[in-house]
């Protein structure tokens, strides 16, 4: 599932392909229940002539702004990516929208699964829940992270999901984040000495940094074509495979039922 650094990948690619710029003509969607707002009569409308004046990222979101004042809101969902094509090119399998460029080219919306989402709307906020802060900007700072964590019994795990807490975390990064700051992802979130916590806001800050940083390289390694689903983590995600840290086994573990891969040495539980 794409998580930050996944959508930020997007974001970068969209921007290098120069989404920014060619006028849009009429989207065709095939699947309706992506578009959540307005209609999908009114979205091909409200997309149609007009031009993309930006890409921004918001947890998971992608946000673009366009020169009507409306913005496109787009998020992936579980499978979803975008590629930016010639129209000549063969279309790859499971499109299920697509946005023509004046410039001969299109943005496909490719979703194998269809939990995509897709908006059109006069402020991006109504897209999304209450957001909490972006962990790769200024305003995550530890005090920000205490102040997140503060009355929150549940499990560390299950609070970094909550994108109201961190926005753009999901399983992967929270185990990864965990893993570099030795902390058992069953620790109750308010339950953290200080020096744990320092730990985590640098784990969490080192985790998706590595991977923005990977994908960057692959980027610009493999251009035009985008990297997908790249590994970057440290934290073992099969059974029997040995700490990197300590050589002892990983084990996988439920947390409100999610899967969370951890090194019972390296993260003890207490
Ligand atoms: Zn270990």
């Amino acid at each position: 599932m794409p998580e930050l650094p996944e959508v930020e990948n997007t974001r970068q690619y969209l921007l290098r392909s120069g989404l920014v710029g060619p006028r849009l003509g009429a989207p065709e969607i095939t699947w309706a229940k992506t578009v959540h707002e307005p209609s999908v009569g009114e979205f091909i409308e409200g997309i149609a002539g007009r031009h993309v004046t930006d890409l921004l990222r918001r947890g998971k979101y992608l946000i673009a702004p366009l020169d009507d004042e409306q913005f496109l809101v787009m998020h992936l969902g579980m499978t979803g990516s975008l590629r930016i094509h010639d129209g000549q090119r063969d279309p790859p399998a499971m499109v299920r929208h697509t946005f023509p460029l004046d410039d001969g080219r299109e943005m496909r919306f490719i979703d194998p699964r269809k939990f995509g989402h897709l908006w059109l709307l006069p402020d991006p906020a109504g897209a999304m829940r209450k957001m909490g802060v972006e962990p790769l900007e200024p305003a995550f700072t530890v005090p920000a992270l205490v102040e997140a964590l503060a009355g929150r019994k549940a499990p560390i795990k299950a609070i970094l999901l909550e994108q109201s807490v961190i926005a753009g975390l999901g399983n992967l990064y929270a185990d990864e984040a965990l893993f570099l700051s030795g902390i058992h992802p069953e620790r109750a979130a308010n339950g953290l000495s200080d020096d744990e916590t320092r730990a985590l806001h640098a784990g969490i800050v080192e985790a998706l940094s590595n991977s923005v940083a990977a994908y960057a390289a692959e980027r610009d390694a493999q251009w035009p074509d985008p990297p997908v689903a790249l590994s970057p983590w440290s934290t073992p995600r099969s059974v029997g495979e040995p700490c990197p840290k300590c050589q002892g086994s990983v084990q996988m573990i439920r947390v409100r039922g999610r899967s969370s891969w951890h090194c019972p040495s390296c993260q003890p539980a207490s």
